[in-house]
Parts: structure tokens; sequence; C-alpha cells
């Protein structure tokens, strides 16, 4: 980034796991004159986007927009659904579930947190850390509870502390297999629109989002994607709730406006992205992410580095952790080289705190700015004088040729 005494020359690599690199057209797009947000052009705005956004959900019900980060449309999940002290039940992936949890705790509700019951010999200070959701835990549990009084499960599909993608349809399973009536509550804040996702499909109550990952956004919005059956849990929740209250924030999306005053531009960049993910088609969207994080992984691998998630079946599209070795300060390593080359990766958070670091492949990129990602990294790892098996430079470019992605320009 630009520091006061010295310009830097060409883009910052902002290869944190969001923000992302906003695309030129969506910032173009921002640009536009803040309009009326009572007027007939907002209208408009306002139905176009929040009809667009279901298809990205993969939902036909309501999805709600908030002019907030990603915590406030936790939060609206919670107090929309749930009564003072109801238990809920949720899953320790990684920090920002345990941060899920403590919210839930503030609120006055009673929470209940399962973790991954194996052994893990790389990271003892944060067990489970590498792992996704055990469903079979989940069911478990709540075969357990035969009055039926936990009142929702809470997970996170994208875990973008540690890069691992939960198994969210065998959630879905495991609490149908119970035949438990809590809600499924899931934090897609980072897998939406990058890792595959289906709201209706999957049966989830509410899909929590935000838009400055895979929605190739800056900060500043957040969603709630709702099912028939939260909307109803709504009407009898007694959790205080005004700001976040769907109700009267439905009712007025009908026509395409919002009780208060909603960040237009934001909503223009929102529309401009939603183009832009109907014109590449959601499934190629997916590929393209799944394809970008097994170039990286390459050169992970290729350095000889362990990679935080520990699971092949579960790693993340959108992002990957990377372990650094026992006695070198990961956030050090990262110091150096955003000083080095003008790169931002992602810090360890919570329990893995110095102990690994995050490249993060959404948003605005491609295999050349990939790789200059793994390029920036490899020189940083050789300048802190930390031992690499090889060249992940040259394996990622190995990956990339080797798997074309959809072609960009018509072969003649
Ligand atoms: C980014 C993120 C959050 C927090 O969102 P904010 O917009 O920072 O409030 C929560 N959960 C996950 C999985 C995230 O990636």
């Amino acid at each position: 980034m630009l520091r006061l005494d010295q310009h830097a020359t060409g883009h910052h690599f902002l290869q944190i796991p969001g923000p992302s690199p906003v695309p030129d057209r969506i910032l173009r797009a921002m640009s536009l004159p803040t309009i009326d947000h009572r007027g007939p052009e907002f209208g408009a705005l306002g139905r176009r986007v929040l009809s667009g956004i279901r298809e990205v959900f993969q939902t036909q019900h309501p999805v709600v927009i908030y002019p907030a980060s990603g915590t406030g449309a936790w939060e609206a999940a919670l107090v929309n659904t749930c009564s003072p002290g109801d238990p809920v039940l949720m899953f320790e992936t990684g920090h920002f579930a345990s941060l899920w949890q403590k919210m839930a705790a503030r609120l006055g509700l009673e929470t209940e947190v399962l973790s991954y019951q194996g052994a893990d010999d790389q990271l003892p200070a944060a067990p489970g850390w590498r792992r996704g959701v055990q469903a079979d835990l989940i069911e478990a549990r709540l075969k357990q509870d035969t009055a039926h009084r936990i009142r929702a499960v809470c997970v996170v599909h994208n875990e973008t502390s540690t890069g691992v993608t939960s198994d969210i349809a065998a959630v879905r399973r495991a609490i149908d297999a119970a035949g438990h009536p809590a809600l499924l509550m899931v934090d897609s804040i980072s897998g939406l629109a990058s890792a595959e996702y289906r709201h209706d499909a999957w049966g989830v109550d509410v899909t929590v989002s935000g838009s400055q990952k895979g929605l190739m956004l800056p900060p500043g919005i957040s969603f709630n994607a709702l099912s028939p059956k939260a909307l109803e849990a709504s009407k009898t929740a007694r959790l205080p709730k005004a700001f976040w209250a769907w109700d009267e924030i439905v009712a007025m999306n009908a026509d395409g406006y919002w009780p208060y005053t909603p960040s237009t531009n934001l909503l223009y960049g929102l529309a401009e992205a939603l183009d832009m993910l109907r014109e590449e088609g959601l499934a190629n969207v997916f590929a393209r992410h799944q394809r970008w994080a097994a170039g990286v992984r390459a050169a992970v691998n290729a350095w000889g580095l362990p990679i935080q998630c520990a699971d092949p079946a579960v790693y993340s599209p959108v992002l990957t952790g990377v372990i650094t070795p026992p006695g070198v300060d990961a956030d050090a390593l990262r110091k150096l080289i955003h000083q080095r080359f003008d790169l931002s990766l992602g810090t360890g958070l919570g329990k893995l705190k110095g102990r690994m670091f995050r490249m993060g492949h959404l948003g605005d990129s491609n295999d050349l700015t990939l790789l200059a990602m793994v390029a920036g990294v490899e020189m940083g790892l050789k300048l802190a004088g930390i031992a690499i098996a090889g060249s992940g430079v040259h394996a990622a470019m190995d990956h990339f040729a080797a798997h074309p992605g959809a072609a960009l320009t018509p072969l003649a």
C-alpha cells in the first residue's frame, strides 16, 4: 500500500482472503452519482439487485441486504430467529466459528460447541482447526435432545481462518436423520460466489454473507438469505431487534426500497458484480476458483510446507493456509514480504497467530497475478532463511499451463 513517505508503483497485491481485489468494472460502476433512495430510479436498482442476488445464493426466497459488515449479518441471523436462553449448537472449525459463538453468548443464547474428534499432531494449540464440520457429531447430539430444545445449528461454510470448506449438505442430512426441528444457519461470508453454495437445495434456513470476499465488492454490505421456516420463526423469536428486523425490510423490499438509507453506491457495485457472475455462469466461477486453489496448493507442496487444511476433501477454493516451520514467526515473514514486495497476505487468526499465513485466491485475479503472489511468498521464504524443498513458482506455472481454464479469447 501507499506509505506516506513513499509511492509504490504498480498495483498493490491484496492477497488476503477478503477484502478481495475489486475489478475495475465494479469500481467504475460505484463511481456513478448517488441518487435519491426514495426515487423511481432507486426502486429499479433495488429490485434488480434483490432478484439477482437470489441467483447467487441459489434461492427462490427473500435475501435481506444490510448496510453492515458480515458481523452485523451474523447478529441479524441470531436475533431474528432466537429467544433469550435458547440453546444453539455450533461447530468449532476455526476463528470465525469461535467469533460467532462468542456473539451468540453475548446475545444471551446458551451456546454449545462441538469440536473435531481426532488427533492433530501439527498444531496442538488449535485442535480441530485443520478439518471441516463432522456432521455425524451433530446428528448424535441432536438425537440426545429428545425435547427438541436446540433452536439452531450454526456452522461456517468456508472457514476463512483455516482454508477449510465444510460439507453443508451433510449437515442438513444429519439434522434430518435426527428428526430434529432445529434451524440450520450457515456463515458463507467468504464462500458465496467462490465456492459452490446452494441455499435452497441444501435446506439452509439462514445463510449469512458479506460483500468483500467472493462477490468482489468493497466491504460494507452483508446478507441474510432466508427460508420460509426462518421467516416463520422470526414471528415468535423474542430476542430484541429493531435495525436488524427482517419484517419491515422484506415488506419494503417488495418494491425495491429499504426502511432506511441503503448503501447506494455499493448496490451499484453489486449490480455490476451480479452481471459479471451471470455472464460467466456460476459453475464456471466455482471451477475457476478450484483451479486457482489447485495451482496455489501445488506451489505450497513444492515448498514442502504443510497446508493448514489437513483433509484434501475439504480444501478451500478461496484461500490456502500455510503453516510455517516451528520457530518461524509467520507474521514476521508477512511483514517482510509486505515491505519488500508490496504484497499483503492473511495473518494467522486467534489460536493460529504467528503459526501460519493465508494466501487468498479470490476476487479480481488471474493465473499471472496468482503467480506473482506465489513468487512474492517464495522470495520472502528465501530472504527469511526458511528452507524450501523446491520452487513453488515452477510448480504453479506447470499446474496452470497443464490445466487450461476457460478460454479468454476465441482461438482463431
Ligand atoms: C470475513 C468473515 C467474517 C467477518 O465478516 P466482517 O465483514 O469482517 O464482519 C465472518 N465469517 C467469515 C467466514 C468471514 O470470512
